[in-house]
């Protein structure tokens, strides 16, 4: 995972595999991990990135971006 900046990052979406959809926010250091389709597909639509900023709490700290 060696130069990953964070953010999603989405792997083994070829068929027969159980997607897994990663989140890590460089800001405050959170990482989520999810798999399943189904379950990736949710979290995608709820666009995690968008969501996360609205409450991580380095922004509340007063980090801008
Ligand atoms: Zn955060």
């Amino acid at each position: 995972m060696t130069g990953w900046l964070g953010g999603l990052q989405i792997s083994r979406t070829e068929r027969g595999q159980t997607p897994i959809a990663d989140f890590l926010c460089t800001a405050c250091g959170t990482h989520r991990r999810i798999a399943g389709r189904d379950r990736v597909a949710d979290f995608l639509r709820d666009n995690p990135t968008t969501a996360h900023r609205a409450t991580c709490p380095a922004n509340r700290k007063g980090t801008t971006r």
